[in-house]
């Protein structure tokens, strides 16, 4: 076991003490690390999945507004395609690289194989800023992307979907222009699309409707009503909403909210369709909401609640204020929000955290069943959409739960430790073409 240590070590050198991952990638490779340790996993294994099997990076000329032509650099990372056709966002961002989109490629496999999905890992991006650039620019850098990536996307090879500054429009280009190269209606080959194209019902609230099943499973396994529970949630936006809408529904008091103007707190309970509605009317943010007390976003992470709901950014919670939380469980809806040296601080105190990879993979849980129906020709109901994600969700929960217990460790290290073997184990069957 030690000399294997050594030789993860040798792969992935653990960056000393523990401070802070500044890189996306040192922080997923290091939880890999210790799932891989954890199961005194193969060396040969570990050095295939701690490399990804594609990276491309394509240059996109584009002719601007103006007339002249921009070159903008893009790029597609295939992690892994061990357990299916490969499955990750694309993002449009000035500062996004390489390193970045290896490390979320990654982070996809693991996520997907914690929800038994049957796909592997990809991310993308273009690096590019997308406020400076019109509909037309933002089309044609879309569908040029698309067309250098011809080779690479497809419904059996890999999938792309939404994530950072790319929507609904933009999935519906990238399907029309594979289609068009392939001379027929492909909707498969890309999720997160519009309904009317061949998107899922729920798609949109699914990553809330997830963050909320892994949360009542937790409460279940401490004994807690969730009609007793005091929540504060970090984020007022897709996740945040959502996952505020139905703990208040489930009758749980949701005691402070937050978005990018500040926190919103009440200590006897904000009504959340009443905050939803004035965020509506108030050009989508919560700034000046009446019925609560103004406290910053750092103040609401420290409040007296059961349980905590980030659902904004990464990196809100380190070594700085871990120590000074005070909820019993915090549920991970954002991707990251807890950094790796927070990590064994919370353990100390005994605060359960459900990691992003479990929390918030229900949007690509209902990404699968996007696929599923554009490949069947067949569109479920949101209620059966709903009722799916549901027992998928507490599956999961309840797989990565057992794994926690038989291990005796966290359940963010568990998530690691079940996906990894899951994929491991799949990739041991296959075995190696040669
Ligand atoms: P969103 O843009 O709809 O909402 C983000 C919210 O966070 C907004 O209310 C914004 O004002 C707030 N915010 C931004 N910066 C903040 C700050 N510094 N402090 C406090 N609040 C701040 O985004 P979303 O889709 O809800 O995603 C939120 C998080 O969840 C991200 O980490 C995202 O990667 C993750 N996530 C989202 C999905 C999804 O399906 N939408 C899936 C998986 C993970």
């Amino acid at each position: 076991m030690s000399s294997k240590k050594n030789f993860y070590s040798s792969i992935y050198k653990e960056p000393g003490p523990k401070l802070d991952r500044v890189s996306p990638f040192e922080s997923m490779m290091e939880r890999f690390r210790f799932a891989a340790e954890t199961l005194n996993l193969d060396e040969g294994l570990f050095k295939y999945l701690a490399s990804p099997e594609k990276q491309i990076t394509v240059s996109i000329p584009v002719i601007m507004d103006n007339g002249n032509i921009e070159v903008f650099e893009g790029y597609r990372v295939i992690h892994d395609n061990v357990l299916g056709p490969s499955k990750g966002g694309v993002r449009y961002s000035p500062d996004v690289n390489i390193e970045e989109v290896k490390a979320l490629a990654a982070w996809m496999t693991w996520k997907c194989a914690v929800v038994n999905v049957p796909f592997g890992g990809a991310k993308g991006g273009i690096r590019c800023n997308p406020a400076e650039l019109s509909q037309g620019e933002l089309e044609r850098l879309t569908r040029r992307y698309t067309a250098n990536l011809l080779g690479i996307f497809g419904p059996d090879r890999d999938i792309p979907a939404p994530d950072m500054n790319t929507n609904e429009q933009v999935m519906a280009w990238i399907m029309d222009t594979y289609s068009m190269n392939s001379q027929k209606t492909e909707m498969a080959v890309v999720t997160g699309k519009p309904v009317i194209l061949g998107g899922s019902q729920g798609r949109k609230e699914a990553t809330g409707r997830g963050v909320v099943t892994v949360t009542l499973a937790a409460l279940s396994k401490l004994g807690i009503m969730p009609n007793k529970v005091s929540i504060a949630v970090q984020g007022f936006g897709n996740v945040g909403t959502v996952s505020a809408q139905l703990m208040y529904e489930q009758g749980a008091k949701i005691i402070a909210i937050s978005d990018i103007t500040g926190g919103y707190y009440n200590k006897n309970g904000i009504n959340i369709p009443e905050a939803i509605q004035y965020m509506r009317n108030n050009n989508n943010v919560l700034e000046g909401y009446p019925d609560a007390e103004k406290i910053t976003n750092k103040e609401l992470l420290e409040l007296e609640c059961d349980v905590l709901i980030p659902a904004a950014k990464e990196d809100q919670i380190d070594h700085t204020n871990a120590d000074k939380i005070k909820a019993k469980i915090i549920s991970e809806g954002a991707n990251g929000p807890v950094t790796a040296s927070a990590d064994a601080i919370l353990e100390e105190k005994g605060v359960m955290v459900i990691p992003d990879i479990l929390a918030n993979a229900g949007g690509v849980t209902v990404s699968y069943f996007e696929w599923v129906q554009d490949r069947q020709g067949y569109f479920w109901t949101e209620e059966r959409v709903n009722r799916r994600l549901n027992r998928m969700m507490r599956n999961a929960f309840d797989n990565v739960f057992g794994v926690s217990e038989n291990y005796k460790i966290t359940l963010r290290q568990a998530a690691y430790v079940y996906s990894i073997n899951r994929v491991a184990t799949t990739l041991k069957m296959r075995g190696i073409y040669a």
